[in-house]
């Protein structure tokens, strides 16, 4: 019953979301959410396609549509802090350690009580002279402002107090334009507000093992993507669609009369059916499974995306269309996108053909490769 930091927003509406049952497997939210944050880290490890290459095919056109140019360089990413909510000591785990906050947390503070302990990732995390940078990548639109995000705030209360600043600059990074207009400053007593929040919980998780407090579900909006949903006795969540009787005929078309009710089951349903999309896909992984008719849904390899070589790149273009739009094209990290980007920029005539032409002498002259994939997918018997 630890507390980690992106259940906070909705354990300050309902702390029975924390104590209840949770559900195993990964919601949509913290699904892409993780996706994301790896496909961040390896453009910074082996360049945009590479890492595109990598993003599962479901998440492969929400992580394509992300302006990478746009987004802050330099920073560290997925930065995973643990906090002690009696003692007020915060430490960093790790990067990149998804999510083995107690085996970290061991490590670092042997002997360490884990029911003390709330654990957060950062995305993104900056340090300056006198403030730090904390930033999420959220792609969902209803999430808090970032001001008073506590997933964020809790990320930068901890990295305020591992490297000894006071203030915090916090952000939401948006995958489709204004990335970084969701930002906040939080001074000194605003980031002690997160950790009084974040205690004050934790005391009630205490009074609440210890038998003293009755934690009741409290639902609402935030009943959305809970982990506990399927073990509660009020709250909604697509485990919902399936406990409760719908009170229209499915059957019906929507009306004014009954498009709320729609509107409700079509969410919730959205959320069940990923939800099963996704388990169905892992029991297919480990051992494909027979659909009938000939068809079987299982794991295959498929040809990656293609990786044009940065330094063979430049010299094609160079050759072709001049030094300026090849510096523009292939700055360090060339990709097909880009040298779109410098033809239009440089208003080349005839861009598309152009593009192909370019992209086959690369491929002519050593420089593209293609890796291989595995996907899920159904295909014939043979
Ligand atoms: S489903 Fe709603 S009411 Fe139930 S525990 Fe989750 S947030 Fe609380």
């Amino acid at each position: 019953m630890n507390i980690t930091a992106s259940q906070l927003n909705r354990a300050v509406r309902c702390l029975a979301s924390i104590t209840l049952p949770q559900e195993d497997s990964p919601n949509a939210r913290s699904q892409q959410g993780s996706v994301l944050a790896r496909y961040f880290q390896r453009c910074s490890e082996v360049g945009q396609e590479a890492a595109l290459a990598e993003v599962p095919e479901e998440y492969a056109s929400v992580a394509a549509a992300i302006d990478l140019d746009e987004l802050p360089i330099g920073l560290a990413a997925e930065v995973a802090f643990a906090y002690n909510c009696r003692t007020g000591q915060a430490v960093e785990l790790g990067r990149g350690i998804e999510r083995r906050y107690v085996e970290c947390l061991h490590e670092i503070v042997p002997g360490a009580a884990l029911e003390e302990w709330a654990f957060v990732t950062v995305d993104v995390l900056g340090v300056s002279d006198d403030s730090v940078y904390v930033a999420d990548h959220k792609s969902f639109t209803d999430e808090e402002p970032a001001r008073d995000h506590l997933q964020i705030g809790m990320g930068a209360m901890c990295a305020a107090k591992v490297y000894g600043k006071k203030k915090a600059t916090v952000a939401i990074l948006r995958p489709h334009g204004n990335k970084r207009a969701d930002e906040a400053q939080l001074e000194d007593f605003d980031l002690e507000s997160v950790e009084w929040t974040v205690g004050g919980l934790w005391l009630q998780l205490v009074a609440h093992r210890e038998g003293k407090l009755e934690l009741e579900p409290k639902p609402g909006k935030h009943c959305k993507y809970c982990k506990a949903a399927r073990a509660c006795p009020v709250g909604g969540g697509a485990a919902m669609v399936l406990a409760k009787p719908v009170a229209f005929d499915w059957r019906a078309p929507v009306t004014r009369d009954n498009a709320a009710a729609w509107h409700k089951a079509t969410q919730a349903l959205e959320e069940l059916l990923t939800q099963r999309r996704r388990e169905v896909a892992e029991l297919a992984k480990a051992d494909a499974i027979d659909l009938g008719d000939g068809w079987i849904l299982g794991e295959r390899e498929k040809d990656g995306n293609e990786v044009l070589d940065p330094a063979i790149s430049y010299e094609v273009v160079k050759e072709s269309l001049g030094e300026e739009v090849a510096d523009a094209a292939c700055p360090r990290d060339f990709s097909k996108a880009a040298l779109e980007r410098a033809l239009t920029a440089h208003k080349v005539k005839g861009k598309t053909k152009v593009k192909d032409q370019i992209v086959a002498k690369i491929r002519t002259a050593g420089g593209s490769k293609r890796g291989t994939r595995r996907v899920v997918e159904e295909y014939l018997k043979e």
